[in-house]
């Protein structure tokens, strides 16, 4: 018999506020700094007193395209400004302006790395942030710096099969995001809040089943949880028997539960109406194809890159999913290092080291030059492997540079061929008997005889002059 879960089959949209790059507010003056002392930046326009009029802020919009036209969106050249009505304290104007029938883009599409599956894009719109409040045991304080913050509201089609699913889009998301500079999307700042709505059919059945969705998640493990949370429940009351009620949920991270805020709203809840006061927003198309244009190599792209450059699938899995490590990465190529030379020193060597030393990249004491200091010495033969290996441990430990320390440590490689000539000479005197046999057509002797002269040599040659030196030798005196 199937298992409980695979029986049933799990849909998943997701719905991101963004928080754009901008120095000043979305439709006013007021500079965006919600670190500020409380309702210090804020202004009539913001607070929305009577008779303030909002301007569009031009710099959000091509945030908002530039986003839009990565994740493949067909950018509309007018969209139009709404009002969206609720109650809330930190709302002051009693309305949000944002995008409803006439979004700035729609339609595109995102790869989840490594999975072979896309997910549409719905719409990508634009919008402003409300205030906040705070609350302690005694009060709720409400901060209107956040009041007309810009943000991107992206929402993705129902494509989204798993909570492994969810994770790799909203990773991949906030990756292309912080590529194009659209938005810093620090999760833990609330610069990129994800809202998944979920909901669970028997496998086979046509019709939908009934949605709930989390509000404001602000950690990948909490979109995780929350999701696999919101399965397990739904899955529960269908095994029941249970109707299902449309809801919102909040995620409660310490009981791990999910608690119901309200039963959703509908589209009429929100009266949605025009903006009066703001003209629609026309766009032309030599505008938009300039900042397609402009656009940097986006993650996808950059990793069919790297693989066709001879990196491993599980160095870029690593690479996609730690950024510190692949700006790192990109760094040593771009001062000249090759990707397999970057891929060796940095994934395999210095990552060994840092595992052995339990330091993260962040406390790792070799700076992008100095790595690629190390190559380079490798590479001119200078420094032979399994100097450079010891170099490296000595750099993370000290905090010094390459050249400095292989000079301290006499950890040079040693190319003087006349002195190579007298160490292999002394070897082969050693070793009558593998010479010998060397001699008779067992020319895989000749590893052994290396070794032992990078033995004496304390590693500090190269192997293949080593040898070299050996089998001419052994020859002269044929
Ligand atoms: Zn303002």
């Amino acid at each position: 018999m199937p298992s409980k879960e695979s029986r049933y089959e799990v849909i998943i949209g997701i719905e991101v506020h963004v928080q754009l790059n901008t120095l000043s507010k979305m439709f006013c003056r007021c500079e965006v700094d919600v670190d500020a002392r409380p309702n210090t930046k804020v202004c009539p326009i913001c607070l929305g007193l009577p008779g303030a009029l909002p301007q569009t802020n031009d710099t959000a919009v091509k945030l908002g395209i530039k986003a839009a036209l990565a994740l493949g969106c067909k950018v509309n050249l007018e969209s139009r400004w709404a009002r969206k009505h609720y109650f809330s304290p930190d709302l002051p104007k009693g309305y949000q302006i944002t995008q409803y029938d006439y979004p700035l883009a729609t339609g595109g599409s995102l790869d989840l790395p490594g999975m072979k599956r896309s997910v549409r894009i719905r719409r990508l719109h634009l919008e402003e942030d409300a205030g906040k409040l705070i609350h302690s045991s005694r009060e709720t304080l409400v901060d209107f710096n956040r009041c007309g913050v810009p943000l991107a509201e992206i929402v993705s089609e129902p494509d989204i099969a798993s909570a492994l699913q969810a994770d790799a889009y909203l990773k991949e998301l906030r990756l292309i995001l912080r590529t194009l500079g659209v938005s810093d999307a620090e999760m833990e700042r609330g610069h990129f809040r994800c809202e998944p709505n979920i909901s669970v059919r028997p496998r086979g059945q046509e019709e939908m089943g009934v949605r709930s969705e989390i509000k404001n998640l602000n950690s990948f493990k909490a979109v995780r949880e929350g999701v696999e949370r919101a399965v397990e429940d739904q899955i529960a009351w269908l095994e029941q028997g249970k109707e299902i009620v449309q809801t919102t949920y909040l995620w409660d991270e310490k009981a791990r539960e999910l608690r119901p805020m309200r039963v959703k709203e509908t589209a009429a809840d929100y009266r949605y109406f025009p903006e009066p006061d703001l003209p629609p927003l026309i766009l032309e198309q030599s505008e938009i194809d300039e900042i397609k244009e402009s656009l940097p190599e986006l993650p996808a792209a950059k990793r069919k890159r790297l693989f066709k450059e001879g990196l491993s699938k599980q160095d870029i899995q690593v690479l996609s999913q730690e950024p510190e490590w692949e700006d790192y990465f990109l760094n040593l190529l771009e001062k000249g290092a090759t990707v397999k030379e970057a891929s060796t020193w940095l994934l395999n060597e210095a990552r060994g080291i840092m595992a052995e030393r339990r330091e993260g990249l962040e406390e790792f004491k070799v700076p992008v030059e100095e790595m690629v200091n190390l190559i380079m010495l490798l590479r001119s033969g200078e420094l032979t492997r399994p100097a450079a290996k010891g170099l490296l441990e000595a750099m993370a430990e000290k905090g010094r540079g390459a050249k400095e320390l292989m000079t301290r440590m006499d950890l040079g490689a040693v190319s003087d061929s006349g002195f190579l000539e007298k160490v292999a000479r002394k070897i082969i005197d050693a070793n009558p008997e593998p010479v010998q046999r060397y001699r008779n057509g067992k020319t895989g002797v000749i590893g052994f005889l290396v070794g032992q002269c990078m033995k004496e040599l304390r590693g500090k040659a190269d192997p293949n002059a080593v040898r070299e030196a050996l089998s001419t030798l052994i020859a002269k005196e044929d």
